[in-house]
């Protein structure tokens, strides 16, 4: 059979939400056109950004380090990866690949370990939990330092947007588990013109939000990318209420194809009615009296000084001075 949308070449992968059957070029080209389009209704990238790729060794990163630098200045962006400390996972080989393709698109690459910043691996994180019998998940531990991370360097390095690889699939589940919780802050978060929260946060950007997480799949595939093969070891200890919502949709989904997709542009056009009214405006958080990054409005010290006091780690000497060092205090 031949593709839907060249009609020379052999159709090969079957795009359920159009119905179309397309070969690997015209498939490739719909998701650079799709994530272009993405980037251009909401203006991601600005003449001059910076952009700083925030990449693990999965397919999504993969997809956007090769969509972006077809669609954007390598030389003005650069990716960065942060290695969490946990053993067997983070290996020297899928840092190495990851660089390579950084290298190859002639985008530069960095590289921050969680050690380096709290002075304590995941790994040693979550060992003094245990012994402490501190009831919080590895992943808390993980994400709060994997996101300061990458702001880190992306103001060390004069970066002017973070992009992060979020498909279509993690903001529909996400959209839903802040309904389903009540979190109108946290739904509003998933519009691309949210706030600013802080000066101190450099911009994030999603340019997969519309692009299914098999199409990344597929994409990755077809280009010939090998993905890191080792799970985090910490997996178990993910969150069930997503796993749930992530099977439920993935039914729906298969049920009804696009409909994920008609719930992402449900979404944005309700923001933009809400939004054309008034527009949001930048607000300002709080300094953590601790380490002076940003806080949430009700606290003085901020979550990742909060979770290294509750493991009985002294927050205030070494950890603050790198940390004051790199927020130039
Ligand atoms: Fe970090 Fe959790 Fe992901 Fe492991 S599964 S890398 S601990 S966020
Ligand atoms: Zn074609
Ligand atoms: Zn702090």
């Amino acid at each position: 059979m031949l593709c839907s949308a060249c009609g020379v070449r052999r159709a090969k992968i079957l795009q359920n939400h159009t119905s179309r059957k397309l070969c690997e070029q015209c498939f490739f080209n719909d998701i650079v056109e799709r994530v272009q389009r993405e980037i251009k209704r909401y203006g991601m990238i600005d003449q001059g950004d910076r952009i700083l790729l925030a990449v693990s060794g999965g397919k999504d990163s993969f997809v956007m380090l090769d969509v972006l630098s077809q669609i954007y200045d390598p030389s003005k962006m650069g990716c960065a990866t942060v290695v969490e400390g946990i053993e067997g996972y983070n290996r020297a080989e899928d840092l190495d690949r990851l660089r390579r393709y950084a290298r190859d698109r002639g985008i530069d690459f960095h590289s921050i370990e969680i050690k380096d910043m709290a002075g304590l691996s995941v790994d040693e994180m979550v060992d003094l939990s245990i012994r402490k019998n501190i009831k919080i998940a590895p992943c808390t531990y993980c994400g709060i330092y994997r996101r300061r991370g990458m702001n880190e360097i992306a103001r060390e390095y004069g970066y002017t947007k973070i992009a992060t690889a979020h498909n279509l699939d993690d903001e529909a589940q996400t959209m839903i588990i802040n309904i389903l919780r009540g979190d109108i802050t946290r739904l509003l978060q998933l519009y691309p013109l949210r706030i600013r929260p802080s000066k101190l946060f450099v911009p994030k950007i999603k340019p997969l939000r519309k692009i299914y997480e098999w199409e990344n799949a597929k994409y990755s595939y077809y280009k010939g990318f090998i993905p890191q093969e080792t799970e985090c070891p910490h997996l178990w200890a993910m969150p069930t209420m997503r796993a749930r919502i992530r099977f439920t949709l993935y039914n729906i989904e298969k049920l009804k194809p696009g409909i994920l997709l008609e719930l992402m542009e449900w979404f944005d056009s309700l923001m933009e009615k809400i939004y054309s009214e008034e527009k949001p405006k930048d607000i300002e958080l709080p300094r953590c009296s601790i380490c002076g990054e940003p806080t949430s409005a009700n606290r003085s010290i901020c979550k990742a000084c909060e979770l290294l006091l509750g493991l009985g780690i002294k927050v205030g000497a070494e950890v603050n001075q790198r940390q004051a060092i790199r927020i130039g205090k």
